[in-house]
Parts: C-alpha cells; sequence; structure tokens
C-alpha cells in the first residue's frame, strides 16, 4: 500500500520542495495552501506527470472546521495519512516587542501554534487506530536562540519545539514518531525582503556562507517523516549551514 503524506502550506517554498521530495520517495501527496491556487494546481500536475497520486486542498490551518473538512477529503481521495508535515506558518516584517499590535500577536499564533494543533489533532485518531504514524513540525533557529525583532515568530517557533518534545512522549506508546525540522536561514520568499546588505551579513555569520535551499529543508523533513528514522522521536534537527551550533 502507498503511504500518503499531508503538507500544509505546500504551495511554495519548503512545503513545495518537500512535496516533491515525498513524491520522488513514492509517497501520496495532499497539498495543502491558503490562496495560491494556481501555484498549488501546477504543483499537483507536476507531480501527477511524473506517476504520483496528489491532489491540492484549499483550507486556512488556523480555522478547525477547514482542517476537519480538509482530511475528510484527503482520507476519501488518497486514504489514511501515514505523515503529516505541519509546515504552514508566516513571520511577520521585523518588529520590535513594544510596536506589536495585538492583532498581529494573535495572528502569528494562530497560524504557527494553532494550526499546528489542529492538523495533529485532526490525525491522531486514524495513525492511533494504525498504529502507524509520523509528524514532522517545522520550527526555526528563532525558536532555539530567539530572534531579536521577531518576538511572537520566535515564541511559537519554540513552542513547536516543546510541543513536538511532549507529544512525542505522549504517543510514542500508539506508534507514532514526532519529530521536529529547525531551519536556519532560508532562500524563500519568505525572506524575499532581504537587502544585499542583510544578506552579506547573514553569510558572514554562517559557516557555509550561504543561504539554505528549500530543497535541503525538504530531504530533512523527508528523513524524519519516512521509516529510515523509524527509531527517533522527539529531536529537533537544525539544518542551518552552521549558523547556531
Ligand atoms: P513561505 O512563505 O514560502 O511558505 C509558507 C507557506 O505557508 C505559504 O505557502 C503560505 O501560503 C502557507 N500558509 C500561511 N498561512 C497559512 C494558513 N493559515 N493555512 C495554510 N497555509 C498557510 O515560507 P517558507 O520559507 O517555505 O516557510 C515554510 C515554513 O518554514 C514556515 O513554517 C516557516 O516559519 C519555516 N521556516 C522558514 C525559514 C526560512 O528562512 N524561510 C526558516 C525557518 C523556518
Amino acid at each position: 500500500m502507498k503511504r500518503t503524506v499531508w503538507i500544509t502550506g505546500a504551495s511554495r517554498g519548503i512545503g513545495a520542495a518537500a512535496a516533491r521530495a515525498f513524491a520522488r520517495d513514492g509517497y501520496q501527496v495532499a497539498v495543502n495552501y491558503l490562496t495560491q491556487h494556481e501555484a498549488a494546481q501546477a504543483l499537483v500536475q507536476e507531480l501527477c506527470e511524473a506517476g504520483v497520486r496528489a491532489a491540492a486542498y484549499s483550507a486556512d490551518v488556523s480555522d478547525r472546521s477547514q482542517v476537519d473538512q480538509m482530511l475528510a477529503q484527503i482520507e476519501a481521495d488518497l486514504g489514511g495519512v501515514d505523515v503529516l508535515v505541519n509546515n504552514a506558518g508566516i513571520a511577520i516584517p521585523l518588529t520590535r516587542l513594544v510596536d506589536y499590535t495585538e492583532e498581529k500577536w494573535d495572528r502569528v499564533f494562530r497560524v504557527n501554534i494553532k494550526g499546528m494543533f489542529h492538523c495533529t489533532q485532526a490525525v491522531l485518531p486514524g495513525m492511533t487506530a494504525r498504529h502507524h504514524g509520523a509528524i514532522v513540525n517545522v520550527s526555526s533557529i528563532w525558536g532555539i536562540t530567539g530572534g531579536p525583532e521577531e518576538v511572537p515568530y520566535s515564541a511559537t517557533k519554540g513552542a513547536v519545539v516543546t510541543m513536538t518534545r511532549s507529544l512525542a512522549k505522549e504517543v510514542g506508546p500508539d506508534g507514532i514518531r514526532v519529530n521536529c525540522v529547525a531551519p536556519g536561514i532560508i532562500d524563500t520568499d519568505m525572506n524575499a525582503w532581504l537587502t544585499p546588505e542583510a544578506r552579506e551579513t547573514i553569510y558572514a555569520a554562517t559557516p557555509l556562507r550561504r543561504l539554505g535551499r528549500a530543497e535541503e529543508i525538504a530531504e530533512a523533513i523527508l528523513f524524519l517523516g519516512s521509516d529510515r528514522a523509524s527509531f527517533i522521536t522527539g529531536q529537533i534537527l537544525s539544518p542551518n549551514g552552521g549558523y547556531v551550533i
């Protein structure tokens, strides 16, 4: 039986790279997206043309009813979810905490944490019944070290780390592994605002002297989601070029 992976926020960036990586590894792929309908459809078409069963599902992960409807549709189309990749996330342009509005604070937590809670809670009953499953949560180096002018983002990504460890302890006896990838600074649309000077500063602080590529993070996600990591749970893997050691 083919395995199915459900990847949130997968129309672009790290999520889309993860979709391609799982597809190459023989998984059926459920591509969640928020608004980027054309990008998601193009990705699904690309995967289908490569002989992979894949479909796109529009849903806001911060909305519980949309998540439940999405999972019901995925199960109808592709069967039970074997691997959940909680990738959807947002970052707010650099802002000092003193200038944060409550609305922005809540939005970061709703997407980055509540979205993860919704999707995880939705897949657990099926994984528990099958006594098999893997969840990979996407955090960030800022969730480990903290990032200036990114306090709420860092707080959510720190919560992803502790959520990973707590849940791994809770559901390990049910045959479910929970791990986390905490990327360094990756060359995706999320970092499109970086000026050439800001990039140079990052290169100088990174032993490998460059930003990461989405494909490099996707490999880490695939590894932790696959049976190749069958004795690994509750771990944080941080592909960051040596920025944080
Ligand atoms: P991205 O902005 O290209 O991708 C994020 C995706 O999440 C987008 O497709 C977006 O539409 C989707 N999304 C946002 N809100 C959503 C919602 N409510 N429901 C469903 N989907 C939603 O950025 P990326 O760099 O590919 O980021 C992917 C993940 O990696 C995020 O969790 C991000 O925090 C994390 N991350 C990124 C970096 C980096 O440097 N790019 C570093 C560390 C961690």
